[in-house]
């Protein structure tokens, strides 16, 4: 038997080892949060305490579950497969699935992603004539989510005033209609079990006793249903174990609630609040960096981190004059690090917003260097991705609108806009899914809606006796996808893209043990799982669902479901050999020997939106905090005095969030301050000799032109106090764009114009 317990400090070890009551685990990052979860979960289990069966442990993403059973059966042994350890929305799946006729689901129910929803919000807006300027479909989307994460459905929401009344109207009519067609979004999964088990005494208590352990990872980012429904599967006996960093709480925006630390505290009794304050992840300075940081936001649990490893580097700071300039430096920076010996795949690039990965990337590639970004554009989000994926749904539950709507005409096959209309008509008329109203229309509408249906079922018979990989290689044929992108011109990615999909078949029915020969239309294969059989109000026999996929679905549901759960999974996946180009939400809970944070700019990072609030900030900060953390010896940040976005260049002054860090950890490989260049001490330049050469060309010969810089605040004997956005021209030609607040934008000629600096 291994020793689990000799690579721990002492609070670590306190942790793991509590008694089975309620804890929870307060700490800042890198402190083994993560760690102190898995390795109680194998303590557990190594003494004897719980079985596998008896654990249920709830992760951020599928990538950290995937991580977690991974390190358990290297330290048990045991087989970890059919364990309950996934994210709220996969363990949701299972139950659903296993319990689809108490949950009121047909059990091929189809899981909407987010941009499934948004498409399934305009078509429900526009089949019942819903002006959606007035109601904006994404605003919909918004209401809805933002109810269903608190647990509310439509009767349940308070609506004030005649706008809210109609969107309640709204959210009502979105439930019914994926109701009818059979599918659920990302929220629903959770409403859906936990009013199942809300409602369903036996089914809950059955849970309840099973769970004797429940572990949650992140906690500080659960929202306000998943902590209720953390209550409801606890009951009153399971022991919670709770972990998280309110200074990394960063999902506010979708509705997760710090408050839920607090709430837990009391509710569930917690005598064992455990602090782990030794970081084993950054250096020093990269920590030091971290803590004065946040030490700036006021609604904090409060706690600190120390080091062991030394001081290590300084944090080194670049300000470039545009973000082209910004990302050749970061290649050039990524080159020397990778020279000096770093794994690439051990460098990570870190942006506040998708946006700024263009310009990154294409640095890196004039660079030669190989990347992977994350959080872009998913595989199963590929348009291509998306419509083989759609045939596949129709041929499990025919009653997926969306689905349909994608695939109907697509390649085409003359069925157009009337005939649809047509379709739609007859579905809204008798209340049933497109698919269903087929017969219903006439004349050549019909008939080339027929022989689409006809297709989708002849395609159903032909493969319900192959296994998964087979059948998604007839799909592509029969679809005549193939052939479509075969014929166009730059088709050849897409098709690529489209076989890779038999080879995710392969990789998961293989991963998810399904037999390899099992046939992919077929339900569980081992036993009807879950059913919960009731004579009248007494139950007569709980089958438990196993959270193995094989029990609970067949192989086509269960690749169904991966997608769309995959595809709101936004995180990044380490190991693979080449740079990581990732934002910073989707870096939460990783680490990497060195990384850059780019785009440190007000208006980027804190972002524009987040500014007018004081929350906002904080939030943002938090962000910060938990892109500063991901470090472990080398931490660069980098901001640019000019940045092209959405078309427009933009002139940014440096974030805020340098000012509140330490000095003595900061490196400034350019002069912080360049307003006086001749007089600029020269310790400032000490570290000129880091700095690629391109960079020091251009930024000498930036600095040159003039003692003025952008983001320079000055004085105007007439338009007062203002900010440089922008210098044209040099020397005696130099003038600047200044913003003087309520004076508006002015033009300056700086040779002439009487400026002083403040
Ligand atoms: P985050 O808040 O970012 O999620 P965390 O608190 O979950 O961080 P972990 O990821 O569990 O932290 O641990 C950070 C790093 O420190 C990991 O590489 C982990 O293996 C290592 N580590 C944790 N505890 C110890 C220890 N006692 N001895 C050596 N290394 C440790
Ligand atoms: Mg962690």
């Amino acid at each position: 038997m291994q020793n689990l317990l000799h690579n721990l400090n002492p609070e670590q070890l306190a942790a793991v080892t509590l008694p089975a009551q309620s804890a929870l685990i307060l700490a800042g990052a890198g402190s083994g949060k993560t760690r102190v979860l898995t390795t109680r979960i194998a303590w557990l289990i190594q003494t004897g305490q719980i079985s596998p069966n008896g654990v249920l442990a709830v992760t951020f993403t599928n990538k950290s579950a995937k991580e977690m059973l991974m390190r358990l059966s290297a330290m048990l042994p045991i087989n970890t497969r059919g364990m309950w350890i996934g994210t709220f929305h996969g363990l949701c799946n299972r139950l659903l699935r296993a319990h689809h006729r108490d949950a009121g689901l047909p059990q091929t129910f189809q899981i909407l992603d987010s941009g499934d929803q948004l498409s399934f919000i305009k078509r429900l807006l526009k089949a019942n004539n819903i002006d959606d300027e007035k109601f904006p479909p994404k605003t919909l989307m918004y209401f809805i989510n933002s109810a269903k994460d608190q647990g509310l459905r439509a009767a349940q929401v308070d609506a004030y005033d005649d706008f809210n009344r109609k969107m309640v109207a709204l959210y009502d009519l979105y439930d019914l209609q994926c109701q009818r067609e059979g599918v659920v979004d990302f929220a629903e999964l959770l409403l859906r079990t936990y009013e199942l088990l809300s409602r369903n005494q036996p089914l809950r208590e059955h849970y309840q006793s099973r769970f004797k352990h429940i572990l949650v990872d992140e906690f500080q980012d659960t929202n306000d249903l998943q902590y209720k429904w953390l209550k409801l599967m606890a009951g009153t006996q399971a022991a919670v174990f709770a972990v998280g960093d309110d200074d990394q709480s960063i999902y506010a925006f979708r509705g997760a609630n710090v408050g839920n630390m607090s709430a837990f505290e009391k509710e569930f009794q917690v005598e064992n609040l455990i602090k782990l304050e030794q970081n084993y992840r950054s250096h020093g300075h990269i920590l030091d960096a971290a803590n004065a940081l946040i030490e700036h936001n006021s609604q904090r649990l409060g706690k600190n981190l120390r080091t062991d490893a030394g001081h290590g580097e300084l944090v080194r700071i670049f300000e470039a004059s545009s973000d082209i300039q910004e990302a050749q430096w970061i290649a050039e920076e990524a080159k020397n690090l990778i020279r000096d010996g770093y794994d690439q795949s051990q460098i990570a690039i870190l942006y506040r917003s998708n946006a700024q990965s263009r310009v990154i990337e294409h640095a890196l590639f004039s660079a030669n260097l190989p990347y992977r970004v994350y959080g872009g554009q998913r595989y199963f989000d590929r348009a291509e991705v998306k419509h083989a994926i759609a045939y596949l749904q129709l041929m499990d539950n025919p009653h997926n609108d969306s689905a349909f709507m994608r695939v109907v005409n697509f390649p085409t096959r003359g069925i157009g806009a009337r005939s649809i209309e047509q379709l739609q008509d007859a579905a809204k008329q008798y209340g049933i899914s497109l698919y269903a109203a087929v017969p219903y229309v006439s004349g050549k509408a019909g008939s080339s809606l027929a022989s689409f249906v006809k297709l989708i079922e002849g395609a159903r018979f032909e493969t319900q006796h192959l296994p998964l990989p087979e059948m998604v290689q007839v799909v592509l044929d029969v679809s005549t996808l193939l052939n479509h992108y075969q014929s166009e011109k730059e088709g050849t990615e897409r098709i690529e893209n489209l076989e890779q999909l038999v080879n995710a078949a392969t990789l998961f029915v293989a991963e998810e043990g399904f037999g390899h020969d099992a046939p992919a239309l077929h339900g569980p294969a081992s036993r009807p799982a879950g059913q919960l059989i009731t004579n009248g109000a007494a139950p007569i026999e709980i089958i438990d669902a196993d959270a193995a996929l094989p029990t609970v679905m067949s192989p086509l549901s269960a690749f169904l479901s991966h997608a769309s759960l995959e595809a709101g999974d936004n995180q990044a996946q380490v190991g693979q050999d080449a740079l990581q180009l990732m934002t910073v939400h989707a870096a939460k809970g990783l680490e990497f020997d060195a990384v850059f944070i780019g785009g440190l700019e007000e208006g980027l990072f804190p972002h524009e939106n987040s500014t007018q609030e004081e929350s906002g900030v904080e939030e943002e900060r938090r962000l910060m905090y938990v892109a500063i953390t991901r470090a472990r010896q080398r931490l660069y940040m980098t901001f640019s005095q000019t940045r092209m976005l959405h078309g427009q260049t933009r002139y940014n002054l440096r974030s805020r969030f340098f000012d509140e860090l330490p000095e003595a950890s900061l490196k400034w490989l350019s002069p912080k301050i360049q307003t006086n260049w001749f007089a600029r001490p020269k310790s400032a330049w000490d570290d000129a000799p880091e700095l690629g050469a391109n960079a020091i060309a251009q930024s000498l010969q930036s600095q040159s032109q003039s003692v003025w810089r952008i983001g320079q605040n000055v004085a105007h004997a007439k338009f007062g106090e203002g900010v440089i956005v922008n210098i044209e021209g040099s020397g005696s030609n130099a003038r600047a764009h200044i913003n003087f607040g309520k004076f508006g934008m002015k033009l300056l000629d700086l040779s002439i114009a009487k400026l002083d600096r403040i």
